[in-house]
């Protein structure tokens, strides 16, 4: 692919690159010519010359005028000046102001003709110039869109707009098309090689927005089609398990559950119960709201694999909720003699031996721990499917390691926060996504209220009030940015406050935080879980998957420091069980992000909708916090604003793969290079 060409040639080929300026380069990350031409400006600075009587006060303009009078200089000191020279333009008598540019004094003569660019003051009919030319004097950029680059350093934006349009004269002519021709005409988007000069220098701003809208629907296309064929690709190859499911045996598991599934895990359940039949490799994402009931979904999968011969691993963030979940899991599983074991840090040695030779040997079913579970030098008899649970995606690396070990199991990957289609289908785009669109019935729908800081003693009674009733409450404490142990710091302070106020009336408040050894913390857990402990005062360790039916109250200190999906996450700790539940913010929010937060969590319930109001508010970057967020840097594209684009580079890019030609055909051949480069055929897949 020519593209491919021009990666390889030196930057030291363009005309006026010395080696200096190459390195300069370097350090903005830019080593090859095709790197050069593809760094797309961020924005235009305007050059066309407009009526001043339509520009607005404060707007930055360009006019051009004749002077009405010669310069008049003041200085301040040796370097700085201000000077003023009176210009008509059109029907206006105006004032231009220089700040610095004394040494313009002697080219600003009365009579002469001018162009200039400058900020509008309209009250007081003065420009402060920021440029000035004079007409027909060297190159000119009146009327012009000048690209602006993200620059530093010792390369200034002059140097580096020259620099662009050299190397398109020089090089321009090499560029080549990468999209199919099918999908330039059908968007009837401007060539690759058209779209790549005007980006840089865009005759108008329609032009501009043209070529840039060709920039990101390839980009986004490419990044789709990665995706696509990466989907197309596990499912054609027949290597995964096709597990022999026995479905009325699944069904009869299904019937003896303590509720009825609800639609929505009727449907996802039958999603997956296909997928694991089938001989391709599941790589399925569950998302759902919080409560919607992901775990039972879980759980017959688990089933369904174990009945079929084979076994299966639990993976969460916690130890917490290993612990969690290993008891629910027993629970469920030990009429039907189904052996699960959990592996965690805080086994001993032996404990640990132990498991893992059971494991090896077959006498364990299924598996619960951490994520280290699939890492370190744990072999399964016939590992079927591995589940991850809250937060965690399984990548593309932990499924290689898996097979150097010889397996290649059914993957469920479930998320703790509902995903904004957005995200999903960029962030996830790999994968199959189930969705579990309802709650199980008869849930009371959570109250919640925002109150300030001042209110702390009628919250206090509240929960008192509550926790007479034998119910319990959570307290999460204050997020301190960046710093674990401060926010530790004030769990403990806030947990002897509320010992002390509540010990009073005979309550007893216990306290957790990720200091804690397991055992400290499992033990706190233990007591809160049996209802030895009324209050539970807590750092956000507690946030994901905790299940206490019997705790109907959440009370959030300084709630306006968390994102809206933790706050979700958190609220959904309660509201488990058949009473009313409550949650409480505590705040006193100082800016209107902080306001709309505490405003979109008492308004809605709905996590699909908090994720969405999330997204708006902190940005796809922020969205899934700082952890494997799986999201791409798009260069051009902005993963919000050109949703539609995405949409549609998403089909298109689907269409393709399902083509057969697309995987033969000579003209498909520089994208399918693309993906071998981007190691979609050998990486874990083709290993
Ligand atoms: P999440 O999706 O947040 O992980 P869980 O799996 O923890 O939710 O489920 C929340 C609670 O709802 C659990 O106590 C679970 O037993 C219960 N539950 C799940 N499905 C149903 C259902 N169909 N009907 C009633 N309760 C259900
Ligand atoms: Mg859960």
């Amino acid at each position: 692919m020519t593209m491919l060409d021009l990666h390889a040639v030196a930057l030291t080929d363009i005309r006026g690159v010395s080696g200096k300026k190459m390195e300069e380069l370097g350090a903005l990350g830019l080593r090859t010519v095709g790197q050069l031409i593809e760094y797309y400006p961020f924005r235009y600075e305007d050059y066309t010359i407009r009526d001043l009587s339509l520009v607005k006060d404060g707007e930055k303009v360009t006019v051009q005028g004749k002077l009405a009078g010669d310069a008049q200089v003041q200085m301040y000191g040796r370097t700085k000046s201000r000077m003023i020279c009176k210009v008509i333009v059109d029907r206006f008598f105006i004032t231009a102001v220089w700040f610095n540019r004394h040494f313009l004094k002697d080219k600003l003569k009365a009579g002469t003709d001018i162009v200039l660019t400058g900020k509008w003051d309209q009250k007081r009919q003065h420009l402060t110039v920021s440029e000035s030319e004079f007409p027909g004097e060297g190159a000119s950029q009146i009327g012009t869109l000048q690209p602006v680059y993200s620059v530093a350093g010792p390369i200034t934006q002059k140097w580096m707009r020259k620099t662009v349009r050299q190397a398109l004269v020089q090089f321009g002519g090499l560029i080549q098309e990468v999209l199919p021709r099918e999908l330039v005409n059908k968007h009837g988007l401007m060539p690759r090689k058209a779209a790549i000069t005007a980006i840089h220098s865009p005759e108008n701003t329609d032009q501009g927005q043209q070529a840039r809208k060709r920039m990101v629907y390839e980009e986004l296309f490419l990044f789709q089609l990665k995706m696509q064929a990466y989907r197309a690709i596990t499912h054609n190859r027949a290597d995964g398990v096709a597990h022999p499911v026995d479905l009325p045996d699944v069904r009869a598991f299904v019937r003896a559950l303590p509720f009825t599934l609800t639609d929505s895990q009727k449907k996802v359940v039958a999603e997956i119960l296909q997928d694991l039949q089938a001989p391709y490799c599941m790589n399925r994402l569950l998302q759902g709201d919080v409560g919607a009931g992901k775990t039972v979904v879980a759980a017959i999968a688990l089933y369904a694999v174990v009945k079929a011969g084979y076994q299966g691993a639990l993976m969460v963030p916690t130890e917490i909720l290993a612990e969690q979940h290993k008891r629910s899991l027993d629970k469920l599983f030990a009429p039907y003699g189904i052996q699960v074991a959990l592996l965690t840090g805080s086994l001993t040695d032996r404990q640990r031996r132990d498991v893992l030779a059971s494991l090896q040997m077959g006498m364990i079913d299924i598996v619960v721990g951490t994520h280290a579970l699939i890492q370190e030098d744990v072999f399964f008899r016939q590992l079927g499917l591995v589940v991850t649970d809250e937060q965690h995606r399984f990548g593309v690396q932990q499924r290689s390691i898996l097979r150097r070990k010889g397996m290649n199991p059914d993957v469920l990957t479930m998320t703790a926060t509902p995903i904004p289609r957005t995200l999903a289908i960029t962030a996830f785009g790999d994968m199959d996504v189930s969705t579990l669109r309802e709650l199980p019935k008869g849930r009371k729908p959570i109250k919640t209220y925002a109150v300030t800081h001042d209110m702390l003693p009628r919250v206090l009674g509240f929960i008192e009030k509550e926790v007479a009733q034998g119910r319990q409450a959570y307290v999460i404490c204050p997020l301190i940015e960046e710093s674990e142990k401060l926010d530790v710091q004030n769990a403990i302070d806030v947990h002897a406050q509320l010992q002390h106020h509540f010990s009073a009336l005979g309550y007893k408040a216990g306290l957790l935080h990720g200091r804690m050894s397991t055992q400290e913390k499992d033990e706190v857990m233990r007591q809160f879980t049996a209802g030895e402990l009324h209050i539970l005062v807590s750092t956000t360790v507690i946030e994901v998957g905790v299940d206490v039916p019997n705790a109907t109250i959440m009370v959030i200190y300084d709630a306006h420091r968390f994102g809206l999906s933790q706050l979700h996450q958190l609220r959904g700790r309660v509201g488990r069980g058949e009473h009313q539940s409550f949650c409480v913010l505590i705040a006193d929010p100082k800016n209107e992000v902080g306001k709309e937060r505490m405003k979109a969590m008492t308004e809605t319930n709905d996590g699909f909708e908090i994720a969405r109001r999330d997204l708006e508010l902190r940005g796809p970057g922020d969205f899934f916090g700082t952890k494997q967020s799986g999201l791409p840097d798009f260069r051009v594209a902005d993963m919000l604003k050109d949703f539609e684009i995405m949409e549609q580079a998403r089909d298109d890019a689907a269409d393709l793969v399902r083509e057969p030609e697309f995987w033969t055909a000579a003209a498909y051949l520089p994208l399918r290079q693309y993906l071998q480069r981007e190691g979609i055929f050998d990486s874990d897949l083709m290993d």
